[in-house]
């Protein structure tokens, strides 16, 4: 008989979404007259930048001549993407990555939740709480994980990083030491950013206790603030203790056309192994690449008018973030994130729990964000809405939670 991997079945189930989706299909059958604007998907609304749309266009017309077309992409993904990368997103920020130690894929997802197959089984792995739930589930499928507590809201065998107020929503150093770290900045859900000088401490904790961190840097292009830190590389012994993500997705819109890639330093090495050769295989093993067209586009985002695009783009999506912000303040919520990020994280009022304030906002004010609680225990009394709206819907939005 074929076995299942019994892992899977500790997973409690994808909850979060599927019970809002619930509550909002009951609640416009009983009131179809409701206009429900939704501010708690991650996904973006904006049209993809005409200068990518052009290179799209360019990129298919060469598959169709024969001189032209491009089969498989080459293992690591196309120089020109590579080579613009390492300029652009590292070296102009003085950091040393080079080209070789750029795989490109389709997105941070993938990237993110298949990292953990090139460390062994027995690592311990440290998140923060609230967490973006792929780094986790990853290692529950995995069996790096215990059982699910349902009671805390825990996987055993997991170093929750408990992220609050008190912090500022970045985590303290842990004193269970972790082999395997994760840490995204900008945060996805609480939108907090982490300074350089702090984010310094953890490369250092990382160096003097030999773990490795995984530093999820898919919203970078939306720090607005001048000395934060775009990439973990800032840092100084970073290229010995950390893997970098980065997305397409929110940068420049490509959730539908999908591209992200991954930064390991070809010295990174854990366990007298180094870590490049490792994902190396791995990514040739089990990925074909990301089509030559997509990879032309992702070229495209950094072409002077692809930028200057993009940039536009992401300001209309701060725009909003600005106007949720500040709009909230202004009616006595405390509010954080938005700032170098789209996301806004917001403390429910009085005692209500995560939930209790979502059926509140979605009754009286027809809007639909996402309970914190969603995203870990720490998430609890906190409700993240996001920026990606339209600022149409957004301004209703915001002003129809301030007549609450
Ligand atoms: N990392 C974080 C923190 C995210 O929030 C998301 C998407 O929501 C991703 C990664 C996934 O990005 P991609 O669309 O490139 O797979």
């Amino acid at each position: 008989m074929a076995k299942v991997n019994k892992n899977y079945l500790k997973l409690p189930g994808s909850y979060l979404f599927s019970a809002i989706g619930k509550k909002v299909r009951e609640f416009s059958e009983a009131n179809p007259e409701a206009s429900i604007i939704r501010l708690g998907i991650g996904d973006v609304t904006q049209p993809i930048v005409p200068t990518v749309i052009e290179a799209l266009h360019n990129a298919v017309d060469e598959m169709g001549r024969a001189e032209s077309f491009r089969g498989y992409a080459p293992d690591l993904g196309y120089e020109f993407l590579r080579d613009v990368i390492s300029r652009e997103d590292y070296k102009a920020r003085g950091c040393e990555i080079s080209a070789d130690e750029i795989f490109i894929s389709d997105g941070a997802k993938c990237d993110c939740g298949n990292i953990q197959e090139i460390f062994g089984i027995s690592n311990r792995v440290a998140v923060c709480d609230p967490v973006y739930p792929v780094y986790v589930d990853s290692n529950v499928m995995a069996g790096r994980t215990g059982a699910y507590n349902a009671q805390t809201g825990r996987f055993d065998n997991v170093i929750y990083m408990p992220c609050t107020a008190e912090n500022g929503f970045v985590p303290d150093l842990p004193e269970e030491v972790p082999d395997l770290i994760y840490l995204c900045f900008p945060n996805n859900p609480t939108g907090a950013v982490i300074t350089r000088p702090k984010l310094q401490k953890w490369v250092d904790y990382a160096n003097r206790n030999n773990s490795i961190i995984l530093y999820d840097a898919a919203y970078e292009a939306y720090i607005a603030e001048p000395d934060m830190p775009h990439s973990i590389y800032e840092c100084d012994g970073a290229r010995e203790c950390a893997i970098e993500f980065r997305s397409f997705s929110k940068t420049a819109g490509f959730t539908g056309l999908r591209l992200g890639y991954t930064v390991i330093p070809l010295e990174l090495e854990t366990d007298g192994v180094k870590l490049w050769p490792l994902w190396a295989r791995r990514h040739g093993t089990k990925y074909n690449g990301a089509p030559y067209i997509i990879q032309r586009a992702g070229e495209a985002v950094y072409s002077e008018k692809g930028r200057q695009q993009v940039r536009e783009q992401i300001s209309y999506y701060m725009g909003n973030a600005k106007y949720i912000l500040d709009g909230l303040k202004s009616a006595g919520y405390e509010v954080s994130g938005g700032v170098n990020a789209p996301y806004i994280w917001l403390r429910t009022p009085g005692s209500m729990t995560s939930w209790e304030f979502f059926d509140e906002l979605l009754m009286r004010a027809n809007v639909v964000g996402t309970p914190g609680s969603g995203f870990g225990p720490s998430g609890e009394h906190y409700f993240r809405l996001t920026a990606f709206g339209s600022r149409e819907s957004t301004i209703e939005a915001v002003d129809r939670i301030k007549r609450m």
